[in-house]
């Protein structure tokens, strides 16, 4: 018998009288209530306290390995590594660097529970991402965004392979590339573009950076462009005259920044680097700006793509049409993040509210962009949340990591993991 919510799959379940499945399924509280009492749950809550200290140890050694966007690889090597110290089967990396490894289920045909962690940092290469260990504290750029997620993954899996817990449906561990910023989620927009892995992921956990107070269930949508006006250019005496592109873009700017924005949802747009020029005495060949925009609905960001195609074309023709010559301006998406929700009653949200009861811990429910946006837009339940402890300088040399109430948040994710995997009884 197994303990467990996995809906549309074949899992034996939990019958509350007499064996009978076609009774009442126990509630989301009621298995994770029965999965916190079991001897293999206890053991490994144990062996994430008796392995704090190890634990720190890998979270140091991965935050020191470079990870630029880009540039995971070494980082993927790293992982793929553990992975197979710590047993995990097929263990594998994708052409992008996305690595894998599968901890097999009882129930062969279930589909996957997903465990994910991105590998990438926001540091450019060359970013010195020395780390210490001071005062009970761990520093390093990324040593919480994500060295703190990369160490749940490896946590769990350790605590799996030792405490003799066997769960109904296989569990993937992912360590993806491209989450962040200029990666543009692009680690896990390739997984669900395979149809071997979009078929296969029923549910998706994503491990971001520390803490146990938020569950993502909101996927935050961003479009991000880079529009770029040309023109011939010249002297800034003999020329004088001619069209300036540094000047349409201020037409441009001005006419964008007018836009009307909904309150609710909330959307936004940011202007956020312009550059243009050579000199002081050239008129510019060109000037670009780069545009960010965000909303958790796709009708609001297509009509502030719209308004600012509008606002390049009228500033960009304005600007020509009293000068001697024609500028021409090109819009180009630099960046895609789909919106999307979890819906209320979704299985993921019930047992994620269960395991936070059970726990007694204080949770609230966050619209934010991560890697859980993509199979979100597919339709999937996927949440982003926490990896335990507390963190802070997030983006900056300055992260910190305070691994006090680890355990937490890896007896979070074990416990909801195991919930919708389902778990043989003892
Ligand atoms: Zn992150």
């Amino acid at each position: 018998m197994a303990l467990g919510l996995q809906h549309g799959s074949s899992f034996p379940r939990i019958a509350s009288n007499g064996g009978d499945d076609s009774r009442a399924q126990p509630s989301a509280q009621q298995t994770v209530g029965r999965l916190a009492e079991m001897r293999g749950v206890h053991a490994a809550f144990a062996w994430f306290r008796s392995h704090s200290r190890e634990l720190e140890d890998l979270q140091l050694q991965v935050t020191a390995i470079p990870a630029p966007p880009w540039g995971e690889a070494a980082r993927g090597e790293w992982l793929r590594a553990k992975f197979e110290e710590l047993g995990l089967l097929q263990v594998q990396q994708d052409a992008l660097g996305n690595v894998f490894g599968v901890r097999p289920g009882l129930d062969a045909d279930a589909p996957f529970i997903g465990l994910s962690a991105h590998l990438d940092t926001v540091f450019p290469a060359g970013t010195d991402v020395r780390v210490a260990r001071e005062g009970g504290k761990l520093y390093g750029p990324g040593i919480s965004d994500n060295g703190s997620g990369i160490t749940a993954l490896l946590a769990i899996a350790g605590a799996l392979r030792d405490s003799g817990i066997q769960q109904a449906a296989p569990i993937l561990f992912i360590g993806n590339v491209g989450e962040e910023g200029e990666g543009d989620l692009r680690g896990m927009r390739h997984i669900f573009e395979q149809p071997h892995w979009a078929n296969s992921i029923l549910s998706l956990i994503v491990l971001d950076g520390a803490g146990t107070d938020t569950v993502i269930a909101e996927g935050l949508g961003s479009r991000r462009y880079e529009v770029t006006v040309r023109g011939i250019g010249g002297h800034s005496w003999s020329d004088f005259g001619m069209a300036n592109p540094v000047v349409a873009l201020a037409h441009i700017i001005a006419r964008f920044s007018e836009t009307p924005v909904s309150a609710n949802p909330k959307t936004t747009f940011n202007i956020g680097t312009v550059q243009g020029g050579t000199s002081v005495n050239s008129i510019p060949q060109s000037a670009t700006m780069r545009v960010d925009t965000r909303s958790a609905s796709v009708e609001q960001l297509d009509r502030l793509e719209r308004a600012l195609r509008e606002a390049v074309k009228e500033g960009t023709a304005e600007t020509s049409s009293k000068k001697k010559e024609v500028l021409t301006a090109e819009v180009r998406v630099i960046g895609d993040r789909p919106a999307a929700d979890l819906p209320a009653e979704s299985n993921l949200l019930k047992t994620i509210r269960a395991v936070d009861a059970q726990l007694s811990n204080n949770s609230r429910l966050q619209r934010a962009s991560t890697d859980a946006n993509i199979p979100l837009a597919l339709g999937r339940e996927a949440i982003a949340i926490g990896a335990g402890g507390s963190g802070g300088g997030a983006h900056t040399v300055q992260e910190w990591y305070d691994p006090a109430g680890r355990d937490l948040g890896l007896k979070r994710i074990l416990l909801l993991t195991l919930a919708l995997c389902g778990v043989a009884e003892e």
